[in-house]
């Protein structure tokens, strides 16, 4: 198992060329919210936006586009009622704040079906988790960042820590994918290797802060580093913009829109 600190995130990160445009960066589609969660879906958005991504289309409930339009005018809008061109988007994450009814659950299996790289969270992973036979459908550059309670859902009942993070490597060789075991010291698997984090801090145990992870790591994904390479850079730079909020904030107080906002002096450390 290889250890993610800083020097080894070093030899992953490029900076951002100065002769550029968003066409650059990607076109990422964020499926995520409703109307009692609406807040996962804003996190999710602006931690992508803070992270680099060129474009970011958010798709939501029609009633809900004013929230998304005063929190964040970077992002687009497309209304979840309508119809999805997948082919517009080089990446999307699906799952925050989303609800697992029926047209959520279309939602996803149209993901699955169309996406050219996915991001699964939150109440997508437990749609997962309802749909076994689904697993045999992600698609390739497929990312699931489960947290330890999502994790059983997806696999079963597990005792450990170890235990899962055995099982995660075992399930991520078996569909093809890249598995997050979200907590402290988070373990990310492709089934061939598999590494540990180093960043982060209690500060993040708050709803809110795997949606933050989720719009990170779409981000990366967009800007073409390859699904490992996102994942281990989205958890360590998230983790580390929650160590830099430990300069104006405790633990205790940290929320994740502090984190977002320090996602900036994350990247200068990195760099
Ligand atoms: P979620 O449960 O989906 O909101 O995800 C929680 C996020 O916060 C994950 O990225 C966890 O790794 C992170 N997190 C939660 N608690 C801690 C902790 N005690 N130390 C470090 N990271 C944490
Ligand atoms: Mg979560």
């Amino acid at each position: 198992m290889k250890i993610v600190d800083l020097a080894f995130i070093k030899t992953i990160y490029t900076k951002r060329k100065e002769n550029t445009h968003k066409g650059n960066y990607g076109h990422a589609l964020l499926i995520a919210g409703s109307s009692n969660k609406m807040g996962a879906a804003l996190i999710a958005s602006k931690a992508c936006l803070r992270s680099g991504v060129g474009l970011l289309t958010v798709s939501i409930p029609k009633d809900e586009k004013l929230a998304l339009l005063t929190f964040l005018p970077e992002a687009m809008i497309h209304f979840r009622e309508a119809i999805t061109d997948f082919s517009v988007y080089n990446v999307v994450g699906i799952g925050p704040g989303l609800e697992q009814n029926e047209s959520a659950q279309k939602e996803v299996y149209a993901s699955l079906l169309k996406a050219k790289a996915l991001v699964m969270d939150a109440d997508a992973l437990n749609i997962l988790a309802i749909n076994q036979d689904w697993f045999s459908q992600l698609p390739v550059n497929t990312i699931l960042t489960p947290h330890p309670k999502e994790f059983d859902r997806l696999f079963g009942i597990h005792h450990s820590e170890e235990e899962r993070r055995n099982t995660a490597a075992e399930k991520a060789k078996q569909y093809n994918c890249v598995l997050v075991l979200k907590g402290h010291q988070t373990f990310i698997t492709n089934g061939t290797d598999s590494f540990e984090n180093t960043t982060g801090n209690s500060g993040l145990a708050k709803g809110g802060s795997g949606d933050a992870l989720t719009g990170i790591i779409v981000s990366f994904l967009a800007q073409n580093y390859s699904p490992i390479q996102a994942t281990i850079l989205g958890v360590y730079l998230h983790g580390l913009a929650a160590d830099i909020t430990l300069n104006s904030q405790s633990n205790e107080s940290m929320l994740i829109t502090d984190v977002i906002e320090n996602i900036g002096l994350a990247f200068k450390k990195i760099q």
